[in-house]
Parts: C-alpha cells; structure tokens; sequence
C-alpha cells in the first residue's frame, strides 16, 4: 500500500480499487436537471446496481437531486423501500408474473406496461392500491413495447382500471446517440396517435436529454437519464463535442492499480499468455495488479490507453485474469508502487472502452465483486 493511493482497502492490501466520487454523480445528476423542459421531471436509473456504482450509496447522493428512481429488479426495489426511499420507483422491465405485480403493488412502484396481456392481468389483479403505469409503445426500437396501432386503445383501457392511478405513455430511443436521432421515431408515435402530447409522457434516455432541446415534445416530461449521471458519454470518446468532458460531466468511478513489477526484457521478447505482443526494441513492461477477473476487458487492444504516474501509456499482450502488463519504456519515473489508473480520473472510461471494442456501461456493470469500493469527497 503506497501513500500516493491511501484508499486501497482491500484486506489483503492488494493495490486495487473502485473510488467513487460523490461530487461527481450530484454534479451530474445537476446536468441532468438543467436539461429537462419546465414542469420535467428526472427518474435516476440505477438499475444494474447503478451501473456497478453501488444501489443503495447511488441512490443515497442521488437523492433530493432527482425526482425518483429507475430500476428493473424487484430485489434493488425492495431494498430501496427498506432503507426508507419513499420516492416514485420505476420497474422498467415491468411485471413479470402476476405474484410480482402484487409486490409492485406492495412497495408502491410504478410498472411498465409493454404488453398487451399485462392490462389483462392488470385488471384480474386484487391490489392494495392503485399503481402508476407506464405504458411502453414500440416506436421502433423493436425490442420492449405494445405495437402503435394500440397505443391509443390501450391508453384508455389503462385510464378506466381502478388498479391504475396514473399513466404515462413512454417509448425507447433505438439511435438517440447516433446520426439517425430521436426525430423518426416520435413522427411515427404522433402519426399513430396525433393527441399523444396531451397525456404525460416519457421519452428521453441520456443520449436524447444531452441532445436536446430542452422540450417536452422531444423529451417527455419524465427524463430517464442513467450513462450521464455517471459521468461517461453515450457517444463514447470518438465523436467531437460530444466526448464527456465536452459534455461538462465528471467521471463518478475511478478503477485504480499499482505496478506490482517491473520486466526489462529485450527485442523480440513477448509479454503474456499467447506472445500476442512482441518488444521491437528494449522496453521496460509494467505489471499491473487488474485483470479480466476484476471486471477489466479481456479483448482490449494494445491501443488501450492507461494513465502510470499520470503519464499516458498503452495496454502489453494480453490481459490475463488477475493482472495486466503495458508499456512504460517512456516513463522514467515508473517503478514499482506507481499509480495505475486503468480509468476514471485523467483517463475516460470512453477511451479504454472504444480501445476495447466496448462502451463505458459495461466496463462500469463488469466491475468485479472482489474489487474494493470506496466512496470519496
Ligand atoms: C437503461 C435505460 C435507460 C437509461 O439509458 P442511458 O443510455 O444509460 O441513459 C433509460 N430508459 C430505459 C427504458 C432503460 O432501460
């Protein structure tokens, strides 16, 4: 355990953690809310154990920046309600089973409606109280939502149950975050149904909120943003004005290492399983203590950045399971002890994800349990 990384707290001092930033996420959370039109209101998704951030301390810093929670496991709901989160709770996958209606129902938790046999089992069941229903609509996304021709039907049908005490009329964007954008799929849902901007309504993910504008036709009232509260950009770290730096968010997770070793080896010399990498010269290969077991992507490439005493360097052969080699021929001060961070602070988790073929969500949602998680500032 180095002084430059106090907040390793593994208990065998292994130099590896997860830090959190708690100023980032209310930071973020704050963009969020400078986006939404008048009258808006933000559902935080912290579904995916808040994109591996941890439920119940997301939800906590989260908490009073945001006007309720989005999330799709029962379990995550239910320990929500039982640390005291009294605000609304979205079940974005909806019901699966009538027993898991009632429990809805039981925690007060709003569900999506996104098939039309669900209103069926709506009305046969014997709840509580009413819920608050989110009628999901296919606009083209294709994956979750009753079909447009519906949407209008099934609206009404939802309004008249005593079962349901609100709803609200939801799609998915499929291409908020690239060329295509939001625009099409919303012409189909006004085609379908030209009155649909009477009702509430809920459209935007974090990709169409940071698009903008902020207006309720393009964004719904209720906003489910979840990427850009932790920081990382829907688009990546490739597209110009749209990195998140240039978004104005700050990285809520840092996952940080330490050279545990360091290999001088010779020309043609090769790191790691599989000899994928071959020295062309002399070089000096740091030894990481991160690998694909703690959540770090296995199918990274040797353009993957990492940041070794603050200095920008690349991924060596191959990542292994408990550790990774990159290249610090160039940074005389790399020994062992040096800072590694393998992303967070300095270095986007959008660039390591873009070198590893990925997006920074998965590398968030893979964090390994073993890694130690410590929230600071
Ligand atoms: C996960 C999810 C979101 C959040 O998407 P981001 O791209 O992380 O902002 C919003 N809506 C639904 C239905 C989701 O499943």
């Amino acid at each position: 355990m180095s002084e430059n990384t106090p907040f390793f707290i593994g208990d065998q001092g292994r130099p590896l953690a997860a830090s959190f930033s708690r100023s980032a996420l209310v930071h973020n959370a704050r963009r969020a809310k400078q986006l939404i039109p008048p009258g808006g209101q933000v559902l935080g998704v912290i579904k995916a154990d808040a994109y591996g951030h941890g439920l119940l301390d997301s939800a906590a810093i989260l908490r009073g920046q945001v006007d309720g929670f989005a999330v799709l496991e029962l379990g995550a709901a239910r320990q929500l309600r039982q640390q005291g989160f009294d605000e609304p709770i979205l079940m974005l996958e909806g019901f699966h089973s009538p027993a898991e209606l009632n429990a809805f129902a039981a925690l007060s938790l709003s569900t999506i409606i996104h098939r039309l046999d669900q209103i069926d089992t709506l009305v046969q069941a014997n709840l509580p109280s009413p819920l608050p229903v989110f009628l999901k609509v296919n606009t083209g996304m294709n994956r979750l939502g009753i079909p447009l021709s519906e949407a209008r039907s099934a609206y009404e049908r939802l309004r008249a149950l005593s079962q349901v005490s609100a709803v609200t009329v939801m799609t998915h964007f499929a291409d908020a975050d690239n060329a295509r954008g939001t625009a099409w799929q919303l012409e189909r849902l006004q085609n379908a149904w030209p009155e649909v901007m009477v009702c509430r309504t809920s459209f935007a993910n974090s990709a169409a909120l940071l698009n903008g504008p902020a207006d309720r036709h393009v964004l719904g009232d209720v906003v489910r943003p979840g990427i850009m509260l932790y920081g990382a950009s829907p688009w990546g770290s490739a597209v110009a004005g749209k990195t998140a730096v240039d978004l104005g968010l700050q990285p809520v997770m840092t996952l940080q290492s330490e050279l545990i070793a360091i290999q001088d080896i010779q020309a043609g010399e090769r790191v790691g399983y599989g000899g994928i990498f071959t020295a062309d010269r002399p070089m000096r290969i740091g030894v990481v203590a991160c690998g694909y077991a703690d959540g770090y992507p296995r199918h990274a490439t040797h353009q993957t950045p990492i940041l070794v005493d603050g200095q920008r360097t690349t991924l060596t052969g191959r990542v292994s399971m408990d550790r990774l080699c990159c290249d610090v021929t160039h940074i005389p001060t790399a020994s062992v002890g040096s800072e590694v961070i393998l992303w967070g602070n300095g270095l986007p988790a959008d660039a390591v994800a873009d070198s590893a073929g990925t997006i920074a969500y998965e590398l968030f949602c893979a964090l390994a349990p073993r890694v130690p998680r410590v929230w600071l500032d």
